[in-house]
């Protein structure tokens, strides 16, 4: 260490933070931190892979300080805790970064014209440029991670054991193909599932028209359903209409036609005189028939189908519109209720969001530029009721920012509901922190979770690993691994070469999908979406089963995961179903969820708006101790969000780490440093050393709990107000004490003290501390291969905690009542009483508390609550005391300003010396006092 304490100035933090990083390097201390500890007593960390597609952001911070802080803790507890690095690496992020650099317009065919092999190399090119950088900034930031051994999701090695687990999941019977209505985003042709929707929220609000349409009933003269609608295309293709069973409904005449809606609707109609003329029930409704808008796919129906007929379903409410709805495949309760009455399914829209050929004049057209034109067309031939603009918020694509709609794809799924009481049960026996998600957010996630679509029609990720007979898509092979796919290849050579799975190496290989080898079969183009690879993590990190397979099931599952609030939608909620799917059990017994970091004008922060101060200005400013603690002790470690504050983190370092390094100078300067740090081995004498002690005992109770509870908040705020006490409250009436010539006790006490909290506040602040230790106990060793402290009874003295308590609260008051009466504190006083419901302190204590509010006597006596009285009257003894003691701080004043050091003697002039006080002020300040005009320094 080169820094060494320079006393009475606060050190240049992060520059002794580089040293200690240095000395972290050369010393190698991580890695002795896992090696020193017994193979067999693991504690067990996931890490969850982020996107190496731009710098770390807070988020990163958080996350990172988070996942250092647990294992430093459990370290020190004598766990072994492994901690690698993992990249996420596919997906569509990536993709779209891709696309956008080498200007591939087009979407999905603009990629394949460009050759998914170049894509895809462009993709593995681009997915690791930054990871020096994350490793110089998480480095920076204190985490302890074993960045050479990472995993990438990339990995042949982790793709493998992906194909694995899917197919497990696929022969336990928890997959299916399906075809189902789910979010779509046209740009990027593919689907998006429910959670990624979710996760940061990709909703924006739009106002458009919403459009009242008239469908002519047959056989009734200028009768007319009313349904209401936000998506004039899909009225292209609207082959029936539904109604709510049970509502009831109203026919109206209003002008020259009549109208049918259900009856609590008709603030729906527009301001015109109306006549209700008769009312039905939804059952009535149903099975009447209605004239098509349109009907471009006649000749595709079958004669079964059934189109133009009112259905009836519980889904229609009467909430907005006019409780009826008009039905398309794109919805998924139209869906499911067309299907269920046999209606025409009709898909019109291709996989790009446009028009298909059959829709004459409007082919080609992409769904939002045909709205209007379809209410054009809609409005000449008076279909149209009414038409106002409507606010609502909409699904957007959360890369590309492309407005989403549902489209009936056919996909693969896994079967969350079929696994759902099993999540459910299982989610009892993991630990949340904070505790209210476990039965809140997650549970309910759980609860209401849609099956799980695992399949994108995309490029750069894992490929699903199913080859199907190209005349019978029933018939299909998966293959569990890269030997598997070896042994069913046709293409024997080219299979037995592969030491990569992405697309570009095994589209072209085909399969035998029967076990004669007479059908070949091709791969599905699609890959699996990249959750399917974070929720494979805990073991496809560690190419779980083709290796390590005894370790992983013996260390399965982890004892600790840690993500950020959106998190349990998505990583947490991925790996908890692939684990009880694969393994009947949760993947982690602890989840620490944080929230999310916001920029101090509560905004999102955003890069664009500027609107936060880059991280490492932050770092550079104030040290990262004071940012990770910070971070610790914010609420965003009970998952609620923080606005981020710099001055916050200013007043960390002022609060905490200056006056931290005030204590320690003083130490350094007075005390006597020789006896060591060493537990006192003695009975304490003096109070305040008892005190100390027993308090020291508490706060390592308080804070092991705390950090066993995984209350990473309330242990930081414990230790952050315990620095402050010791400053306070034991350094303050100590100083003379660890001045005075026999000061070994003190000194011992004080010592093991300081090296207690700065052993307690390792896993928080793990610069500082290691800089303490070694100022305290040697410059070779780490604090970080110490061994947690544990609290020893022997010195817990809980009564002189509790009067010392109060004895705090009386000195609170008679403070204040000096302030008052204006009284400095420096003027002595006769007498203060105090009455409270604890019982008199010792008499050493009550000593203590004399000098340290400057009265001749404290009285104490017992009552109901805590009341303090002043003897404010001043006798010519006691005026004259104070005149002594403030003169005698104005030269202490002085001499501090001429920067004098404590042995230099000085000649000082005084207007007056208070009478029979000269002898005692001139030793106590080291001055010979003369009269002079004004209180000045001579020589
Ligand atoms: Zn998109």
């Amino acid at each position: 260490m080169k820094n060494q304490v320079i006393l009475g100035q606060a050190p240049n933090f992060p520059e002794f933070e580089e040293a200690v990083l240095e000395f972290w390097q050369t010393d190698n201390t991580f890695v002795k931190s896992v090696t020193s500890k017994p193979a067999d007593k693991t504690y067990i960390f996931y890490d969850g892979p982020p996107f190496a597609t731009g710098l770390p952001h807070y988020g990163h911070l958080l996350a990172s300080t988070t996942k250092d802080v647990v294992p430093r803790y459990w370290t020190m507890k004598g766990y072994r805790v492994e901690r690698v690095w993992g990249w996420d690496c596919h997906g569509l992020p990536i993709e779209n970064m891709i696309e956008q650099k080498l200007e591939i317009k087009g979407g999905k065919k603009g990629i394949e014209a460009f050759g998914i092999d170049k894509f895809n190399d462009a993709c593995r090119r681009e997915v690791l440029q930054l990871d020096s950088e994350w490793e110089k900034i998480i480095s920076r930031l204190g985490r302890w991670v074993d960045f050479k051994n990472n995993y990438k999701t990339m990995d042949t090695t982790f793709m493998e054991s992906v194909w694995w687990g899917f197919k497990q999941l696929y022969e336990k019977d928890y997959v299916y193909e399906g075809r189902k209505v789910i979010l779509y985003c046209p740009r990027c042709s593919t689907p998006l599932s429910n959670f990624e929707i979710a996760m940061d929220n990709s909703y924006k609000d739009v106002t458009e028209p919403a459009t009242t349409y008239k469908y002519k009933v047959v056989d009734q003269p200028d009768t007319y359903l009313l349904a209401w609608s936000t998506t004039p295309w899909n009225k292209i293709v609207t082959p029936a209409l539904a109604v709510n069973p049970d509502l009831s409904y109203v026919k109206v005449k209003q002008e020259d036609e009549y109208y049918l809606l259900a009856e609590s609707r008709l603030s729906h109609l527009k301001d015109l005189p109306y006549e209700v003329v008769e009312t039905l029930t939804g059952k009535d409704l149903e099975n009447i028939t209605f004239e098509l808008h349109f009907d471009f796919y006649a000749a595709d129906r079958n004669p079964q189908e059934k189109v133009g007929v009112v259905v009836a379903d519980e889904f229609v409410t009467a909430e907005e519109g006019t409780g009826i709805v008009t039905l398309a495949v794109y919805g998924e309760d139209d869906y499911r209720v067309m299907k269920n009455n046999g209606i025409q399914l009709v898909e019109h829209v291709d996989e790009e969001g446009c028009l298909k050929a059959e829709v004459a004049g409007w082919a080609g057209m992409s769904i939002l530029k045909v709205n209007p034109l379809v209410d054009a067309e809609l409005k000449t031939r008076n279909l149209i009721y009414d038409q106002q603009p409507h606010a609502h918020s909409v699904a957007t694509c959360y890369r590309c920012g492309t407005r989403l709609y549902y489209a009936p794809l056919p996909a693969w799924f896994i079967d969350v509901a079929k696994l759902r009481p099993k999540l459910i049960s299982h989610n009892e026996s993991v630990n949340w922190f904070p505790q209210h998600l476990k039965h809140g957010r997650f549970k309910k996630g759980l609860e209401n979770a849609p099956d799980w679509n695992i399949s994108r029609s995309r490029y750069w990720g894992t490929p699903m690993p199913i080859w199907r007979n190209p005349s019978d898509a029933s018939q299909f092979r998966i293959v569990d691994s890269l030997a598997e796919l070896k042994k069913w290849a046709v293409q024997t050579a080219a299979a037995e070469k592969l030491t990569d799975i992405h697309r570009e190496f095994i589209d072209e290989i085909e399969v035998w999908v029967d076990d004669a080898r007479t059908i070949k079969g091709t791969r599905i183009p699609e890959v699996f979406d990249c959750w399917v690879e974070s929720g494979s993590m805990p073991f496809a990190a560690s190419h779980y089963p083709f290796e390590n397979r005894e370790v992983f099931e013996a260390r399965y599952p982890a004892q600790f995961v840690s993500e950020y609030i959106a998190q349990t939608r998505a990583w947490f909620y991925t790996m908890h179903v692939m684990s009880v799917a694969l393994f009947g059990k949760p993947s982690f017994e602890n989840v620490l969820t944080t929230g999310t970091i916001l920029a101090a004008d509560g905004n999102k922060m955003s890069k664009s708006k500027k609107n936060y101060p880059d991280p490492m200005t932050i770092i550079n400013q104030f040290g990262v101790d004071s940012l990770r603690l910070y971070l610790m002790s914010s609420a965003v470690m009970k998952g609620e969000n923080l606005n981020f504050s710099e001055k916050d983190v200013s007043d960390i370092r002022r609060n905490v780490f200056v006056i931290w390094w005030n204590v320690l100078s003083f130490y350094h300067q007075f005390a006597d440093t020789s006896v060591g740090i060493t537990k006192p081995d003695f009975e304490t004498t003096h109070v305040m050393d008892t005190w100390l002690m027993s308090r020291l005992q508490s706060l390592i109770t308080e804070v092991t709990k705390s950090m066993d509870n995984y209350d990473v908040v309330r242990a930081s705020r414990t230790l952050m107000a315990f620095v402050d006490e010791v400053s306070t409250w034991y350094l303050r009436l100590s100083r003379e004490r660890i001045k005075a010539a026999d000061n070994r006790e003190v000194s011992q006490v004080f010592g093991y003290a300081l090296y207690t909290l700065a052993q307690l506040f390792a896993p928080f602040a793990p610069f500082f501390s290691e800089a303490i230790h070694q100022q305290l106990v040697d410059n070779k060793t780490s604090i970080h291969l110490s061994d947690w402290p544990i609290a020893d009874t022997k010195y817990l003295h809980p009564e002189v905690e509790t009067k010392m308590t109060e004895v705090r609260r009386a000195v609170e008051k008679i403070h204040s009542l000096r302030k008052e009466a204006g009284l400095k504190v420096r003027q002595p006083l006769t007498k203060a009483t105090v009455t409270s419901p604890v019982a008199a302190p010792l008499a050493n204590l009550l000593a203590v508390m004399a000098l340290e509010v400057n009265v001749k006597v404290v009285a104490w006596q017992k009552g109901e609550e805590l009341n303090v009285e002043l003897d404010t009257a001043l006798t010519s003894e006691l005026k004259t005391e104070g005149e002594a003691r403030e003169l005698m701080r104005n030269i202490q004043v002085m001499r501090k300003k001429a920067g004098l050091q404590a042995e230099d003697q000085v000649t000082v002039t005084a207007p007056a010396i208070p009478q029979g006080w000269q002898a005692e002020i001139e030793t106590k300040t080291k001055s010979k006092i003369t009269i002079g005009p004004e209180l000045s320094i001579v020589q």
